[in-house]
C-alpha cells in the first residue's frame, strides 16, 4: 500500500526562535549607521516588523519585497543591496537560532527506514526553509511556496507535495500546527490532515475537525496502516 507523509516546518519539525525578526533589527542597526533612522522606539520597530513579516507570509509579498520596503522606509541607502545581506544573515545565524523538534530526526529516520516517502511543504523561502529542516534531519528536497508559486492552504501547494512523494492525495498524510493553513488545506486538497498539538491548544471551533490530533510527532507512526508499520 501507498503511503506517505508530509510535514510542515515551522513549529512542526522545528522553531526558529524570530529568526527573522532578528535579523531585520540587525539591518536596522546597519541602516542607521549609514545615515537612516529607525521609525520608532525598539519596541515599536520590533511590532512594525512582526507586522511586515505576517504580511509577507500570508503572501503579501516576497521576502526580498518585505525587505526593500522597511529599508527604504527607513531611508537606507541601498535598499537593493540589503536584501541580499539580509537573506545571507538569515542563513548565518539558521545554525543557532533553529532548534528542531526533539522527536523529528527519530521519526523521520523512522518512516525513511518502513519506506515511507517523507516530504516537506513550507510557506517561506529557500534555502532558509531547507536549512531549517535540515536542522530537523530532513535531507529531501524542501517544497517552498515562494519556489513552487503556490501556498498553503492552497489546495495546489498540496497537489504539488502529492506529485513530488508520487502519491494520490487520499494517501498522502500532512503533519503541521495551523488550523487554516495546514490542516483546512490538506482537507481540502484531499489530504489525510494530521494536527499536531503539542501545546495543549484548542481546536478553533469554527473549523472542520483534522482527520488526526497527534500530541508528539512520533505519533504519527501509529496512524499508518498497520501493514507499513
Ligand atoms: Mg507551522
Amino acid at each position: 500500500m501507498d503511503v506517505a507523509v508530509g510535514f510542515d516546518i515551522d513549529h512542526t519539525l522545528a522553531i526558529d526562535n524570530k529568526l527573522e525578526r532578528v535579523a531585520l533589527l540587525h539591518l536596522l542597526d546597519r541602516i542607521v549607521a549609514e545615515g537612516g533612522h529607525a521609525l520608532g522606539t525598539l519596541q515599536q520597530e520590533t511590532d512594525a516588523i512582526d507586522e511586515l513579516l505576517a504580511h509577507q507570509r500570508a503572501g503579501g509579498s516576497s521576502i526580498d519585497e518585505a525587505v526593500h520596503r522597511f529599508a527604504k522606509e527607513r531611508g537606507g541607502r541601498s535598499p537593493e543591496a540589503y536584501a541580499e545581506g539580509f537573506r545571507r544573515l538569515c542563513l548565518h545565524m539558521a545554525e543557532t537560532f533553529i532548534i528542531a523538534d526533539p522527536e523529528a530526526k527519530r521519526t523521520i529516520d523512522r518512516l525513511h527506514a518502513l519506506g515511507v516517502p517523507v516530504g516537506v511543504l513550507s510557506n517561506g523561502w529557500n534555502p532558509l526553509q531547507t536549512a531549517k529542516a535540515r536542522r530537523a534531519g530532513f535531507m529531501g528536497t524542501v517544497l517552498a511556496s515562494a519556489d513552487i508559486g503556490a501556498r498553503k492552504p492552497e489546495p495546489e501547494a498540496f497537489a504539488a507535495l502529492c506529485r513530488a512523494l508520487g502519491v494520490a492525495p487520499a494517501a498522502c498524510y500532512y503533519v503541521g500546527d495551523d488550523p487554516a493553513a495546514d490542516i483546512m488545506g490538506a482537507m481540502r486538497a484531499g489530504l489525510q490532515a494530521v494536527w499536531l498539538d503539542n501545546e495543549g491548544r484548542r481546536y478553533p471551533p469554527d473549523l472542520p475537525p483534522p482527520h488526526h490530533t497527534i500530541r508528539s510527532l512520533r505519533d504519527v507512526l501509529d496512524l499508518l496502516p498497520a501493514a507499513i508499520s
